[in-house]
C-alpha cells in the first residue's frame, strides 16, 4: 500500500469552491494564483509519496533510540535524509514570513502540504510541525534581535523547535507546573525542572533544538498567572548566530508509547539551563497560546490527514478481498466470490469515512483561509472578523477532526477484517498513530470546555454571532433558485439544532456549570456538523454548477454521491448531540463517587 496524496481535491477546493483567486490583493495572495498553487501541490503530493511514505512504516517499527552515555536521540532510518530533502526543498518555509527566510505564501497551501506529510507520515511531520509552532511563538512575543537570531533558522528547518509544558504532576492544569526560572545576572535566566513527553525534545537531524519552555519565577502569583516563557536552545548561539556552548539540559529518557513511534517523545531535564524571556515575566501563557493554537489547528489536520490514508488502504483492500456474494446476485461470477465492495455495510464505513473526510478537508482549508485574513485582510473589519473565528473555531477544527478521524481509521481497521488486527497490513498503525490525536495539545474534553466556557461568551458572543450572521446570508442568497437545495434546507435546520443548543447553554449551564461542561463535547460535535454542513452547501453548489457548466469530469458527480451520504448518514447525528445534551449532568453526577 502506497500512500496517495489528495491533489485532485485540493484542486476542487481551491478553485471550484473557495475560488482563491478573488483574493489577488490579499498580502500573499498575488503569488499564489490556483495554477501556481496547484503546481506546488503535485511537487508536494510526489514530494510525500515519494520520499516520506516510505519511511513510515519502518519508522514505526525501528523507532527512535536513546544514547545513555550522550543523551543524543537517534530517529529511524531514513527520517535524516528525509528532512534534509524537505529543508533543502524549501517545504519548512512556504507560509512563513519572507522577512526572514519564508516564501509568504498564503496558509492555505501550508495546510495541502501539511496533510500530506501527515498523511504519509504522521510522526515525521511532527519535527516540522513543532517548529512551525514555535516560529508563531516567537513572531508573536520575540524581541526584534530574537526574531533576526531565530527565526530565518527555524523557518529554514536548519533548528527546530519544541513546546514544553508538561511536567509529571501537571498536564491540563498548567498553574501547577514547578520548572523554576531564576534571572541572572545578565539579563538571561536560569532554568532548573524536568519536562516530560516533550515531542521532537531530541534528534539527529537539526544542528540546534529551540526549547520553548514555560518556567516559574521565584516570588510569581500562583496559579496561571505566574508563568513566564523561555527560549532554552540545546546550544548557545555564539556572536555570529552559530550553535556554540552545549546548554545544560539533556533528554533524560525516551516514552515507549502505543503510536508515533518515529517521533521522540522525551524526558526533557534543565539544570540551570540558560534561557531567555520571550515577552513579559508572568505573561507566558498568552504567547504560548500562540503556539499552542498553531498546534491545536495541525492537531486537528494530523487527525483528518491519517483518517484519509487510513480510507484509502481500506479502499484499495476492499476491492481486492474476495468475501460471499452480493445479497441481489453474484456481481462477478466468474471467480470464487465478490468483492467486499459489494456488501452495503462496507460501503457504509467506507462512504461515511469519505463524506467526513472531504467535508474536513474543506473545513481546513476554510479555517487556513481565516488565518490568513486575521493578518492580511485589508479592513480592520475583516481582520477582526477573522481572528474571531479562529478563536471560536480552533477547538472544533482540533476535536472534531480527531474524533471524526478516529472513527474513520477505526472503520479502515474493521473493513481490513482480521488483517487489518495484524502487522501485515497498515490498518493497525494508522489506528494505533491517530489515537494521540484525541489527547495530546488540550484533549477533546478540555477543547469542548474551552470553546462552552470561554470561547462562546468571549466578547459578549460577538464571534458566534458573526458566524450565525455568515450562514444566514449564505442561507439567504442561495436559498432562492439553489441547484442543490436539499444542502442548503439541511444547513438551515442544523444552524438552528445548534441555535437551540447554545440557547440551552445559556439557559442551564450558567445556574448549574455542571450542565455546560457534561454537554460540552456534544455540544461540539454539533458545531463540527454545522461548520461541515456549510461546507458541504458550498461544495455540492460547485460539483452541480461544474456539471452544469458541461463538465464531463467524474470527479463531480462522484462529489454528490459523497455529499449525499454526509445529508443522510452523518448529519442525522446532530439530533442525538442535541438531546444528550439537553439531558443535562444529573445521570453523569449522581453516582456516589466510591461506587466507581
Ligand atoms: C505522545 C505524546 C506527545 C506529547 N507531546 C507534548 C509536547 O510536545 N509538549 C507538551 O508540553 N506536552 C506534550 N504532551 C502532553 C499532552 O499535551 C498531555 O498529555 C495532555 O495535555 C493531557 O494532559 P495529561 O496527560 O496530564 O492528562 P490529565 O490532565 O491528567 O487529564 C486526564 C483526563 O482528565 C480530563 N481532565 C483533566 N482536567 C480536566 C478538567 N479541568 N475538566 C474536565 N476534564 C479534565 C482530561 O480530559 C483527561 O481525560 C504529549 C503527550 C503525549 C502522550
Amino acid at each position: 500500500m502506497t500512500y496517495k496524496a489528495p491533489v485532485r481535491d485540493y484542486g476542487f477546493l481551491i478553485k471550484d469552491v473557495f475560488n482563491t483567486d478573488q483574493y489577488h490583493n490579499v498580502p500573499g495572495f498575488a503569488d499564489a494564483d490556483s495554477d501556481t498553487v496547484m503546481a506546488i501541490l503535485e511537487e508536494a503530493a510526489k514530494f510525500t509519496e515519494e520520499v516520506v511514505a516510505p519511511i513510515n512504516i519502518t519508522g514505526d517499527k525501528e523507532g527512535c533510540t536513546l544514547n545513555p552515555e550522550t543523551h543524543e536521540v537517534t530517529a529511524p532510518k531514513g527520517y535524516k535524509e528525509a528532512y534534509k530533502a524537505l529543508t533543502e526543498a524549501g517545504w519548512t518555509a512556504l507560509s512563513s514570513d519572507p522577512q526572514y527566510g519564508g516564501q509568504g505564501l498564503p496558509h492555505f497551501v501550508n495546510t495541502a502540504f501539511s496533510e500530506m506529510l501527515s498523511g504519509a507520515s504522521s510522526a515525521f511531520g511532527m519535527y516540522p510541525g513543532l517548529t512551525e509552532g514555535a516560529i508563531s511563538a516567537l513572531t508573536a512575543g520575540g524581541t526584534d534581535e530574537q526574531k533576526a537570531l531565530y527565526l530565518p533558522k527555524l523557518i529554514s528547518g536548519e533548528w527546530s523547535g519544541t513546546m514544553n509544558l508538561t511536567e509529571p504532576h501537571c498536564g491540563t492544569d498548567l498553574g501547577l507546573l514547578r520548572t523554576k526560572a531564576v534571572k541572572a545576572e545578565d539579563g538571561s535566566y536560569r532554568i532548573t525542572g524536568q519536562k516530560i513527553w516533550i515531542s521532537a525534545g531530541e534528534h539527529d537531524f537539526t544542528s540546534n533544538i529551540c526549547h520553548l519552555v514555560l518556567a516559574r519565577l521565584e516570588g510569581a502569583p500562583a496559579g496561571v498567572k505566574g508563568i513566564s516563557l523561555f527560549l532554552v536552545p540545546k546550544f548557545l548561539p555564539d556572536a555570529d548566530g552559530n550553535p556554540g556552548e552545549r546548554n545544560s539540559l539533556q533528554c533524560a529518557g525516551l516514552e515507549h508509547k502505543m503510536g508515533i513511534h518515529g517521533n521522540s517523545t522525551c524526558v526533557m531535564v534543565y539544570e540551570d539551563a540558560k534561557g531567555f524571556l520571550l515577552g513579559q515575566e508572568n505573561e507566558g501563557l498568552k504567547i504560548m497560546f500562540y503556539m499552542m493554537n498553531a498546534a491545536r489547528y495541525g492537531v486537528g489536520l494530523q487527525g483528518l490527514a491519517i483518517g484519509h490514508a487510513a480510507y484509502e488502504a481500506a479502499a484499495a483492500f476492499a476491492k481486492d478481498r474476495l468475501q460471499g456474494r452480493a445479497l441481489t446476485g453474484p456481481k462477478s461470477p466468474d471467480k470464487p466470490a465478490d468483492s467486499i465492495l459489494v456488501h452495503p455495510d462496507v460501503r457504509r464505513m467506507l462512504l461515511e469515512s469519505r463524506a467526513l473526510i472531504e467535508g474536513g478537508r474543506a473545513f481546513l482549508v476554510w479555517g487556513a483561509l481565516q488565518a490568513d485574513f486575521q493578518h492580511h485582510a485589508e479592513d480592520e473589519k475583516a481582520r477582526e472578523k477573522a481572528s474571531d473565528y479562529m478563536g471560536l473555531l480552533t477547538p472544533v477544527l482540533k476535536a472534531y477532526l480527531t474524533e471524526k478521524g478516529f472513527k474513520i481509521t477505526s472503520d479502515a481497521m474493521q473493513v481490513h477484517g482480521g488483517s487489518g488486527f495484524t502487522e501485515h497490513f497498515p490498518a493497525s498503525q494508522y489506528m494505533r498513530d491517530v489515537r494521540i490525536t484525541l489527547i495530546y495539545e488540550g484533549t477533546n474534553g478540555v477543547q469542548a470546555l474551552d470553546l462552552v466556557g470561554r470561547k462562546l461568551p468571549s466578547k459578549g458572543g460577538r464571534a458566534l454571532q458573526t458566524f450565525f450572521a455568515e450562514i444566514d446570508a449564505y442561507i439567504a442568497a442561495e436559498e432562492a433558485d439553489s441547484k442543490t437545495p436539499q444542502y442548503i434546507a439541511a444547513l438551515k435546520t442544523t444552524k438552528t439544532k445548534l441555535m437551540d443548543g447554545t440557547m440551552w447553554l445559556m439557559q442551564n449551564g450558567m445556574g448549574n456549570p455542571d450542565n455546560a461542561a457534561a454537554g460540552s463535547l456534544d455540544y461540539l460535535c454539533l458545531f463540527g456538523l454545522t461548520c461541515m454542513s456549510y461546507m458541504w452547501a458550498m461544495m455540492a453548489k460547485a460539483a452541480q454548477t461544474a456539471i452544469d457548466n458541461g463538465s464531463d469530469d467524474p470527479f463531480y458527480a462522484t462529489k454528490l454521491k459523497v455529499g449525499r451520504v454526509f445529508l443522510e448518514r452523518i448529519l442525522p447525528e446532530a439530533d442525538a448531540h442535541l438531546a444528550k445534551m439537553k439531558g443535562g449532568a444529573e445521570a453523569l453526577m449522581s453516582l456516589e463517587d466510591e461506587l466507581f
